[in-house]
């Protein structure tokens, strides 16, 4: 098995990196071992110090890194830089926020003096997935480094670069050695990970697949686990949504990352009194995207990640019209090199087809047209994920009443979905458990030690 970074753009290959040994990976076990058992007694201030310095780099040498993350997964360069941001913005968060959100926590109402206590739990195991691929290591890494964890990474084996790259800042950084540790393993390696004594928990960000594969892991060795998986979600449009303001913010909830988000707006469903209007002016906008490199600045639409990406792809959406749907705008691949997708809207996709319920990683948006809003409320709940979504309407109060009765993780009101260091990331149902970011993340893999005074 060898790990490699192939350019989307070209589907040239960049380099290639040799995987650990198991017996290297165990070694690696080992040091997290020790290194988390002198990172524990080490204090909020020393690990602000290393998180702070992060960021700054980050920001320092965001064009460097964002480069990276370009090469590897064909992001555009614009995106990759706010990706970069981003990630600094976390560091930040919790390197400024990590000793509040911690500290000892008195019981109130007792007759005892009685508090709560946030410890530290050992070795992690992060599994992280290609899309966002600094972004998603840092909201995993940065709490837990600032809540004493040690924390172990296999990213995905496309993205390369970026794991290296992450790995050999936070050693720019002072992070003592095997506080964090870049892992270039295959994935069969990560049960003899979660299985050693050594390791407390496991936190895996991807497909419903590998979740699935890594919670049973984790319930076999009674390790705890965080779960970020697939979406697929609503983006509801009521018959009072200002569609000036709503139709951008559709191209930008599909597009984000060429389609390649777990949070992107995927199911469009409109009331039928502006349906219309909504599907012209909606592939109006999707026509206008701009395919290209993404080091092109004017580029707004990039490459898939992957070839493979790309033609999976295709038979999903291939597989929907033969099935029925109908295809309002692309469809299909371009003709040119690289892992590029037409930008697509189908229509008349319905429960029975395979689709209906999965997730199209890409440039393809699926328009269902509904009666009124009750059944804009049950198409949105009729799925098996529940990550996020959004709802547009000019009237806040009404689109908080159906936010309320939206079965997943997250829900905005005219804006579409995203991600703030400040605010909870998670899902419900087959779109995993647990929460990232926010002062709740912080808190997934700390012991929270009840200590009795007497
Ligand atoms: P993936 O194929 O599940 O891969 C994710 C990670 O899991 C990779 O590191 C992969 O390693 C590893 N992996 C795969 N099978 C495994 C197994 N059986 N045991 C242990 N590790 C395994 O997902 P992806 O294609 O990279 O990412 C896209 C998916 O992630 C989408 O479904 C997306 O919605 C989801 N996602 C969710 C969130 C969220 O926060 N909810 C955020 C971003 C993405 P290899 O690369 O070596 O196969």
């Amino acid at each position: 098995m060898t790990i490699t970074s192939i350019n989307p753009a070209s589907n040239e290959t960049i380099r290639t990196y040799s995987p650990l040994t198991k017996d290297e990976t165990m070694d690696a076990v080992e040091k997290a071992d020790e290194a988390y058992k002198h990172w524990r007694t080490t204090s909020f201030d020393e690990r602000k110090r290393v998180l702070l310095e992060f960021a700054t780099q980050l920001r320092d040498r965001c064009d460097e890194f964002a480069r990276l993350i370009t090469e590897d997964m064909g992001k555009r360069i614009s995106e990759s830089r706010q990706e970069i941001i981003y990630c600094a913005e976390i560091a930040e968060f919790y390197a400024e926020g990590a000793e509040a959100f911690l500290a000892n926590q008195p019981i109130q109402d007792i007759d005892a003096d009685a508090y709560i206590r946030f410890e530290p739990i050992g070795v992690l195991m992060g599994v992280m997935p290609w899309n966002f691929p600094f972004y998603q290591v840092t909201r995993f890494a940065a709490p837990n480094i600032m809540a004493g964890n040690s924390v172990m990474v296999k990213h995905a084996s496309n993205v390369p670069q970026c794991a290296e790259a992450i790995a050999d800042l936070f050693d720019t950084c002072s992070l003592p050695n095997g506080v964090y540790t870049n892992l270039f393993i295959p994935s069969e390696f990560v049960e003899a990970i979660v299985s050693d004594h050594r390791v407390q928990g496991v936190s895996l960000t991807g497909s419903e697949r590998a979740g699935a594969a890594v919670a049973a892991l984790a319930g076999k060795n009674l390790k705890r686990s965080v779960l970020e998986l697939g979406g697929n979600d609503p983006f509801i449009v009521l018959d009072d949504a200002d569609l000036t303001k709503t139709i951008p913010l559709a191209v930008k909830g599909r597009m984000v990352n060429a389609g390649q988000s777990c949070v992107a707006a995927k199911r469009f469903i409109v009331v039928e009194s502006i349906a219309e209007n909504f599907l012209q002016q909606f592939k109006d906008a999707m026509s206008d995207l701009v395919m290209g490199d993404p080091m092109d600045e004017d580029t707004t639409l990039s490459p898939l990640s992957t070839e493979d990406a790309a033609e999976n792809l295709q038979q999903q959406v291939q597989s929907t019209i033969d099935a029925g749907a109908t295809v309002v705008l692309g469809g299909d691949r371009p003709d040119r090199e690289g892992a590029y997708f037409n930008p697509t809207i189908l229509t008349d996709v319905t429960s029975d087809m395979p689709t209906y319920d999965q997730e199209l990683f890409g440039p393809v948006a699926t328009v269902y047209v509904v009666k009124d809003e009750e059944e804009a409320v049950k198409l949105a709940n009729d799925s098996s994920y529940g990550l996020g979504g959004s709802v547009y309407t000019k009237d806040i109060e009404r689109g908080r009443r159906i936010a309320e009765r939206i079965e997943t993780g997250m829900i905005f009101i005219n804006q579409p979905t995203n991600s703030q260091a400040e605010l909870p990331f998670g899902g419900i149902k087959n779109s995993g458990y647990g929460r990232e970011l926010s002062h709740l993340g912080i808190l997934e893999f700390v012991n929270k030690k009840l200590i009795h005074l007497g």
